[in-house]
């Protein structure tokens, strides 16, 4: 079967197509066709694919980019253009979006970490952005922490050459600093966690000189997040580009000073011999996590969130239909802050527990995959497509009502 591409080749090679349809009338058929198949990549490879009733987990690829993103992507693929020059336009638009002072797209939340943290120790020195992490010599060595926002992704400080020191108190803070301290670290998420709070952790950061980091990378929505951490003052703040903001799973974005930025960049590539030449962005992933801002800071976020929540009680109301089932609606406060089901049953009245019944959503038709623990089972619809929180409500219906016997 010649796939629409070649169909339309062929068309145009036909001496006389053009003079009975002319050529208005024959991209007009162009358009009215069927969409092509497109090739069944996932099918050929025998890749599972399923409804995220889950969330925005790297495990399960993310996010879905929207057509915008898409179409970005496709147009970036087209054409060749200074790497350099591009992060720099891109850079200045993101900036201007967000209210910051200035901004570079990463290869995700992570990379910014690393980026960000290299900055910070090299400044606009390319001979140290040659040196870390393993040969610190001239450069600070400790970046300070609190207990309570350690949390795995921070190796993507350690990666800089750097250890992390912890603390729990203002006053451990203040002690800790010293000539080697090159940042301080926070996770914007550990913040109700914390003894140390924003105002109080920038002012320490400020009074010392020492530059603040705040990791946000799933805490859109709310939108106003995307400016209102740079504006409270801290001097980088990081996102992924593939949760809420639904660009490129591989992109994120790097926000803050001005400096430091410049600096994140002198470790970043075209530049080779540095820490982040493995934290690559092509053009590809800097258009589309653009297009993906913009798509993202245009939306109607009430009607997304409106959609979302209507979604999760069409899903809780299926599940507590069944007796002995429990459900609750909640949104965390900070990360992944939409609208969430929590399905609980008496395992004695019902028997199957939380891992079968995710095990079970998972094998069916089509898969469905869900979180939780020994608990629960436990879903967003932010990150399915409107219609399939139906089949989710249907199934998990199903099955408990079959487990209840
Ligand atoms: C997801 C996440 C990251 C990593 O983000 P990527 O964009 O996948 O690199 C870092 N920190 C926190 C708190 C996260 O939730």
């Amino acid at each position: 079967m010649p796939n629409r591409r070649q169909l339309l080749k062929g068309l145009a090679t036909l001496p006389f197509v053009g003079g009975l349809f002319g050529g208005s009338a024959l991209a007009a058929t162009a358009a009215a066709a069927p969409a092509a198949p497109v090739r069944d990549y996932f099918k050929e490879l025998g890749v599972r694919t399923f409804i995220n009733a889950a969330g925005t987990y790297t495990a399960l690829t993310g996010s879905l980019m929207r057509p915008e993103t898409l179409d970005a992507i496709a147009y970036a693929a087209t054409q060749y253009v200074n790497l350099d020059e591009l992060q720099d336009r891109v850079g200045e638009r993101i900036a201007e979006l967000v209210r910051a002072e200035a901004a570079m797209v990463t290869a995700g939340a992570a990379s910014a970490i690393t980026l960000g943290t290299a900055g910070v120790l090299t400044g606009m020195d390319a001979e140290k952005a040659r040196r870390i992490p393993n040969d610190m010599r001239g450069i600070k060595t400790e970046v300070i922490i609190q207990k309570t926002h350690r949390v795995g992704y921070d190796h993507a400080i350690r990666n800089c050459g750097v250890k992390l020191v912890e603390v729990e108190t203002a006053k451990e803070m203040e002690k800790a600093i010293n000539e080697k301290t090159a940042m301080l670290w926070f996770l914007n998420y550990a913040n109700p966690k914390g003894q140390v709070k924003y105002e109080e952790f920038i002012a320490i950061g400020k009074k010392h000189g020492i530059p603040t980091f705040n990791d946000c990378a799933a805490d859109v929505p709310p939108v106003s997040n995307l400016w209102k951490y740079t504006e409270m003052g801290f001097d980088l703040v990081c996102f992924s580009g593939g949760k809420g903001l639904r660009g490129p799973q591989s992109a994120g974005l790097l926000l803050g000073r001005k400096d430091l930025i410049a600096a994140a960049r002198l470790n970043a590539p075209p530049r080779g011999n540095t820490v982040a030449r493995t934290n690559k962005v092509n053009k590809e992933e800097i258009l589309g996590m653009l297009a993906a801002l913009e798509n993202y800071l245009a939306r109607d976020h009430e009607a997304d969130w409106k959609l979302w929540e209507s979604q999760i009680r069409h899903i809780s109301e299926a599940a507590s239909a069944v007796k002995g089932v429990e459900t609750e609606i909640h949104v965390p406060e900070i990360a992944n802050h939409v609208p969430s089901l929590r399905i609980r049953w008496n395992q004695q009245q019902i028997s199957i527990t939380p891992d079968e019944l995710r095990q079970q959503l998972r094998m069916g038709h089509p898969s469905i995959e869900t979180v939780g623990g020994n608990e629960s089972v436990d879903i967003t619809t932010w990150m399915m497509n409107p219609g399939e929180e139906r089949i989710v409500a249907r199934r998990i219906q199903q099955l408990l009502e079959a487990a209840a016997g």
